[in-house]
């Protein structure tokens, strides 16, 4: 079977750490792999921009042949399966595929592909090389993870950064708070605290987006009283600690999760960690073709 990742748990504290050493050795000028003879498709049936052009960038720069597969003129329009057309890239020499796609684990229906995959989100499951940049953004400012007071603000139950961002970070020995609303709240991850109280003693204050697309008209929603409640407000924003930075893997709704001026505060790290994502994605990249004898 080919060496995924999918998911936070196909890596090893160790490969995790190695992917961000690597991630920040590629920032500071090291040369990435160059493999001009490999092929490497990238699905996306869900919108993105930083993830699929992210992706694209580093592919490029490790001189891989790009197939950037359209969703919309392709023949999943005739009914096509994922498996089917993955297994057709697969037939055609495409030799690592990477796929967002709107269901949560759609990979365990392409286990009979032989063709390594790099998900880029299923659904609101995980979301691997965001926590990976988020990781990477983290431990160049700290220069560790473990021991870390982060909070994750937003709608986790949605969230496929807030889980796979939980379940790294309590493996590696940082401190995970959630603060978020009650129909935002996800039993099976960490704790729910208030945001006026932890505020001042976390290192990380991680917003997210809230996940319209995944609520099906069910949650009433309203702008001003969810920044109010849970936004990242000026005043919150001065009770941070001196050291302490703010994250978000955007896109940003200024006004909703975060006060508009406070999106390039001194403290926001938010336009960094969409750099770091290109170099973490090279990484990546670099280690599926390692792993996979390509
Ligand atoms: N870009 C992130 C994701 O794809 C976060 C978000 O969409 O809110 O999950």
């Amino acid at each position: 079977m080919p060496k995924n990742l999918v998911a936070m748990s196909d890596l090893s504290n160790e490969e995790v750490y190695e992917l961000i050493r690597r991630g920040l050795e590629l920032k500071n000028g090291a040369k990435p792999l160059a493999r001009e003879d490999l092929f490497v498709g990238n699905l996306f049936f869900e919108n993105s921009t930083r993830t699929k052009h992210s992706f694209e960038v580093a592919e490029h720069k490790l001189k891989l042949n790009v197939i950037n597969f359209e969703t919309s003129t392709s023949s999943i329009n005739k009914g096509e399966s994922l498996y089917d057309t993955c297994k057709t890239l697969e037939m055609i020499d495409c030799k690592i595929l990477v796929i967002r796609h709107p269901e949560r684990e759609y990979y365990k229906n392409l286990r009979k592909l032989n063709i390594p995959l790099v998900s880029g989100g299923d659904g609101s499951g995980e979301h691997p090389s965001q926590c990976l940049l988020d990781l990477m953004t983290m431990y160049e400012r700290f220069g560790k993870i473990e021991g870390l007071n982060v909070v994750i603000v937003g709608d986790i139950k949605n969230s496929r950064v807030a889980r796979s961002n939980y379940n790294i970070l309590t493996r590696l020995g940082a401190k995970v708070n959630f603060v978020c609303p009650e129909v935002f709240v996800d039993k099976t991850l960490g704790q729910v605290v208030d945001f006026d109280e932890i505020i001042s003693q976390v290192d990380v204050c991680m917003l997210l987006r809230v996940q319209h697309e995944r609520h099906d008209g069910q949650v009433i929603f309203d702008k001003e009283s969810y920044h109010t409640g849970y936004g990242l407000t000026l005043e919150r924003y001065k009770k941070l600690k001196d050291g302490a930075i703010i994250m978000h893997p955007a896109p940003v709704n200024r006004g909703v999760e975060i006060a508009d001026e406070l999106v390039e505060a001194e403290k926001s790290l938010i336009f960094e960690q969409m750099k770091n994502g290109m170099y973490v994605r090279q990484a990546i990249l670099e280690k599926i073709i390692r792993d996979n004898n390509l």
